[in-house]
């Protein structure tokens, strides 16, 4: 089966010159579909660079990605655009919610511009939301507004979603349940799942654990004992 992603000498310069940064340095990895994959390491090295690549909110300096079979390096930003749309979801650690509008229209404002959408209640649904459709995000906590932004980026039935350290504004116990529904989306609909964390926690339910240090794969381990996020010891 093709790889969801297949990536080779993939870096990243910032800047130029004295001040450059050299945000990776020769990435080289493929990742099977269906898996729910951790980026783990420490801030600042690289794992958001490696995210927006692959996700088409940023370029490469050099090396190849491709989604699917399909070089991401080369695209214009057209079809960057038009992959981004119709393939990937993302969650940020701040959920980005539009505040003057309920949990159902932000839903709303994405499957209204997608091509094969769930309904927006469904994907409240699938969140366990269900009961706060009609509420606005400061009528929420933390952890029920990222389940909305799960929703919202999952009701266009992507085939990637993209998490940038989805945990990271909340407490453990609020972070489970959101884990807890990453990993339902991943088993309901076959999404692959790609988590970037530095909570060495989060490893402990991925399919496969990426070590990232200084711009580059220190190792990768396929988890064989892939714990339920209700079972992760913090
Ligand atoms: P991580 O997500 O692992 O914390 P990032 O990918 O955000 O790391 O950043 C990797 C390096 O690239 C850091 O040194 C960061 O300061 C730098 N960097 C990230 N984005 C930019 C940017 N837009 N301009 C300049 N430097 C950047
Ligand atoms: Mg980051």
């Amino acid at each position: 089966m093709t790889p969801a992603f297949s990536v080779r000498g993939l870096t990243k310069v910032y800047g130029e010159g004295h001040s450059a940064v050299h945000a990776l340095r020769g990435v080289d990895i493929d990742l099977p579909k269906g898996e729910i994959v951790v980026l783990l390491g420490p801030s600042g090295s690289g794992k958001s660079t490696l995210l927006n690549i692959l996700g088409g909110l940023d370029r490469a300096t050099s090396g190849t990605a491709a989604f699917d079979g399909r070089e991401l390096t080369t695209m214009n930003d057209r079809a960057l655009t038009r992959y981004r749309r119709d393939h990937v979801g993302f969650v940020f650690q701040f959920y980005n919610l539009m505040p003057s509008l309920t949990a159902l229209e932000n839903v709303e404002l994405v499957t209204e511009i997608s091509g094969d959408p769930m309904a927006p209640d469904e994907a409240l649904r699938l969140v366990g939301l269900e009961e706060r459709t009609h509420h606005f995000p400061a009528q929420l906590s933390g952890g029920e507004q990222q389940r909305v932004a799960i929703a919202r980026a999952v009701a266009k039935q992507p085939n990637v979603l993209f998490c940038d350290e989805p945990t990271g504004a909340l407490d453990s116990t609020t972070g489970r349940a959101v884990l807890q529904v990453l990993r339902d989306v991943n088993e309901t609909l076959g999404t692959t799942v790609l988590i970037v964390t530095h909570a060495m926690a989060t490893a402990q339910m991925a399919d496969r654990v990426i070590h990232f240090a200084d711009g580059a794969i220190r190792e990768v381990v396929e988890n064989k004992t892939k714990l339920s996020p209700s079972e992760i010891h913090w």
